[in-house]
């Protein structure tokens, strides 16, 4: 077997699959570099929920210990109507004896820094923002509105859902005339959402912060096509979104355009529209919305639409979504882990592997995702009768049924030791790669050998100068 080819990885967004997507080169010994716009990090947005299917993979590199510590299992999720009746309720405490898992429920900060605190400083370029993306037979750069240049073997665009390298991957396509029809539709968005974290809240007060298990409280005001979300998390704190659903096309063109940032402004104006609602758990919204630093409330506008060219040569996207882009990263890395050579050839062979092993998720999820949009806030009578339907009248075996199937993959790093299948209902075998386990040995050992060359060069380089200050 000849040894692993010598690959450098340009990670492009360090946002949460960017992050994982470094952890998990870290652990294979594959060189790399994040390079990321902002020049702060900022602890912005709301809970993320873990799902069982993806918890293996957070054992195997050694995350699950302390996201356990700073997160709450999930225990259901209740919907009510505007005037508080409750409307429909899913559990999912069954994940942990189904699944080996509890879904867990913390926010975003927290998940981030816990990612971010497992990267070596200086593989994180701050204040980056990628402008240009290019490519030859040999190399692929990205070109940062700084006027710097950064050259790697491989690019991966992890800049969120406007994709900088994305933007610039279609654009050089389209020029030669390779860009699908529907990849080159712009973007329609149907949500805008604000989110935000409070502070920790006392427990007396809102004693849902205070119990042991998250519980999520939606409202759905569905004649004025909003729903507000309270979901407790780690430290006394409660995660909250508020939807709306978007009608008037025009306006949705139009505002994808100017507001593809996750930041505060403009989000006091939504806030407004949900203050008067009834607050399912104690408190009022008024008074959860105070709770959260204006700085840290974040207005986003959310689409969901499914490219479907991934890559081009050097260059491949991971995608949006936190689920879908750890699933992604975990892909990448695997066929990564497994490159035999450095061609742009072996490497488009590699990334096309990942397009057919994750197209059909990615899918699924975007098709989920609208059914639940529509569900939760669009209104008709149709959508009334699917709302009863799927909210109060869909029996738990069928839950079930749904939540084996999407819990059925779970992926694993191939390279690493696999952590046992746990869980009444097994998941898909995953393979693992001699041939990576092989590779990612040899890599360690490089990496060895070179850091043991520079520390020899570094010593001589001393004894050289301590001697030219005798002579
Ligand atoms: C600040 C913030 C808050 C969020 N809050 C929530 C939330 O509350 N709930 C939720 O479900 N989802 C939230 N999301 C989105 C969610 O994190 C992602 O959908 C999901 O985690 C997928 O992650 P990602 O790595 O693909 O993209 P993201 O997490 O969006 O990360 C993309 C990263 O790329 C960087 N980037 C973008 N463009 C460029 C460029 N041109 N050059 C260099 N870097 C670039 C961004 O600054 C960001 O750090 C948030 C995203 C961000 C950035």
């Amino acid at each position: 077997m000849e040894g692993p080819p010598d690959i450098r990885v340009l990670i492009v967004g360090a946002g949460i699959g960017g992050l994982l997507l470094a952890i998990l080169l870290e652990k294979a010994g594959i060189p790399y570099m994040v390079i990321e716009r902002t020049s702060t990090f900022r602890p912005l947005g709301s809970a993320i929920s873990l799902s069982a299917a993806v918890q293996p993979l957070l054992e195997q590199l050694g995350l699950l210990d302390e996201i356990n510590e700073a997160s709450k299992p999930e225990q259901a999720a209740y919907f009510y109507d505007e005037s508080l009746t409750r409307i429909g309720a899913v559990d999912a405490v069954f994940s942990k004896e189904r699944y080996g898992y509890y879904v867990r429920m913390l926010s975003r900060p927290t998940l981030y820094n816990i990612l971010l605190r497992r990267i070596p400083k200086e593989k994180i370029l701050l204040g980056k923002r990628v402008i240009g993306v290019e490519q030859t037979e040999t190399r692929a750069m990205v070109r940062c509105a700084d006027q710097s240049v950064h050259e790697a073997d491989v690019v991966v665009g992890a800049d969120g859902a406007y994709s900088a390298v994305r933007q610039n991957m279609f654009r050089e396509l389209d020029q030669r005339h390779k860009l699908r029809s529907s990849d080159a539709k712009p973007m329609a968005i149907d949500q805008e959402c604000v989110v935000g974290t409070t502070e920790p809240l006392d427990p007396a007060r809102f004693p849902i912060v205070g119990e042991e298990f998250s519980t999520l409280h939606i409202v759905l005001s569905v004649d004025r096509q909003y729903a507000f979300w309270a979901v407790p998390v780690e430290d006394n704190r409660l995660s909250w979104i508020i939807g709306h659903k978007l009608e008037d096309k025009d306006y949705r063109k139009q505002e994808t355009f100017k507001s593809s940032e996750w930041g505060p402004e403009a989000a006091e104006e939504i806030c407004s529209k949900v203050r008067h609602l009834n607050c399912p758990v104690s408190g009022s919204i008024d008074e959860i919305i105070n709770s959260t630093k204006p700085s840290l409330r974040s207005r986003v506008f959310l689409e969901e639409k499914l490219f479907k060219t991934w890559t081009s040569g050097r260059v491949v996207l991971l995608g949006d979504g936190a689920m879908q882009a750890m699933f992604d990263a975990v892909s990448i890395a695997n066929h990564l882990s497994e490159l035999e050579h450095n061609t742009v050839e072996a490497i488009s062979t590699c990334f096309q592997a990942y397009y057919d092993e994750r197209k059909k998720s990615a899918k699924d999820a975007v098709h989920g995702s609208r059914q639940v949009s529509t569900i939760l806030s669009s209104h008709g009578w149709a959508v009334d009768v699917a709302r009863k339907v799927s909210l109060s009248y869909v029996p738990d075996w069928l839950v079930r049924l749904i939540r084996d199937k999407t819990s059925s993959v779970r992926p694993q790093a191939i390279f690493l030791q696999r952590v046992p299948d746990r869980g009444s209902v097994r998941a898909k075998p995953t393979r693992v790669s001699v041939r990576a386990l092989e590779f990612c040995r040899i890599r360690r050992q490089r990496a060895a050998a070179a850091a043991a060359l520079l520390m020899t060069q570094q010593q001589l380089a001393t004894k050289q100068a301590s001697l030219n200050s005798f002579v």
